[in-house]
C-alpha cells in the first residue's frame, strides 16, 4: 500500500532545532517522497498546562507503505527526539502526527485516521491549507477551509517563516549526530 499522508509536526521544546532535525530523517527516509512543505509557524498551545508557544508545520510526502507503517516510522523519531509522554498536552519535543493519508477514513484504537483534532486546530489547519487549498475532510466530507470558522480566537498562529527543502536537508543535528 502507498498513499499521500500530509504529516503535522510541532515542538515547543528547542523547537527550530526539533523541527528541522525530524523533518530531515522523514525526508531523508526512503519510503518517502516530500511533495510539498508548509511554511513554520508561531502558534498557541491548545492545552491547560502553561507552557511556551509551539512552532507547528506540515508536510505532503507520498509514502510507500501502509498508514500504520507510517505510524511505527513517526513514533520512533519522536522517541529519537525525547519525546516523552509524562504530562498529556505538556511540553513536546518533537509532536508527529499523520493528519491525512489519502482519501482513507480508519479507526484503530491507536490510530485514528483522518487525525482526530484536525478540523479542531487551526496550527493543523492552516499549514495543510497552504500546501493544498482545496482539502475535503474525508471523514466529514467538507471542504477543510470551513472549519476555520469554527475555531475560537484562542487559538493563535502567526508566519514564523518560510523554510525550504534545502535548508532542511542540510541541518546539521549536532545533538543527535553525537549519539
Ligand atoms: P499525541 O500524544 O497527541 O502525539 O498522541 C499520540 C497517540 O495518538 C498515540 O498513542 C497514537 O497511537 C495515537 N494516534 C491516533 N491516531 C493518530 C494519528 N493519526 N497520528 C498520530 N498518532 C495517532
Amino acid at each position: 500500500m502507498a498513499g499521500v499522508a500530509f504529516i503535522g509536526a510541532g515542538s515547543n521544546i528547542d523547537p527550530l532545532e526539533n523541527l528541522l532535525s525530524g523533518l530531515k530523517r522523514i525526508i531523508e527516509n526512503e519510503r518517502a517522497a516530500l511533495v510539498a512543505l508548509s511554511s513554520f509557524y508561531r502558534t498557541s498551545p491548545v492545552s491547560d498546562v502553561a507552557q511556551d508557544d509551539y512552532l507547528n508545520c506540515a508536510l505532503k510526502i507520498a509514502w510507500r507503505g501502509t498508514p500504520r507503517e507510517l505510524l511505527t516510522f513517526l513514533q520512533a523519531l519522536e522517541a529519537a527526539h525525547g519525546r516523552t509522554r509524562t504530562v498529556k498536552l505538556g511540553p513536546r519535543t518533537l509532536d508527529l502526527d499523520i493528519l491525512l493519508f489519502g482519501d482513507t477514513v480508519m479507526d484503530e484504537p491507536d490510530l485514528i485516521i483522518p487525525h482526530p483534532g484536525l478540523h479542531e486546530r487551526r496550527f493543523a489547519i492552516v499549514p495543510c491549507l497552504e500546501m493544498e487549498q482545496g482539502l475535503i475532510h474525508p471523514r466529514l466530507g467538507r471542504p477543510l477551509s470551513e472549519f476555520l470558522d469554527r475555531i475560537g480566537p484562542e487559538q493563535k498562529i502567526e508566519l514564523f517563516r518560510r523554510v525550504s527543502p534545502g535548508e532542511i536537508a542540510s541541518f546539521q543535528d549536532k545533538k543527535r549526530e553525537k549519539q
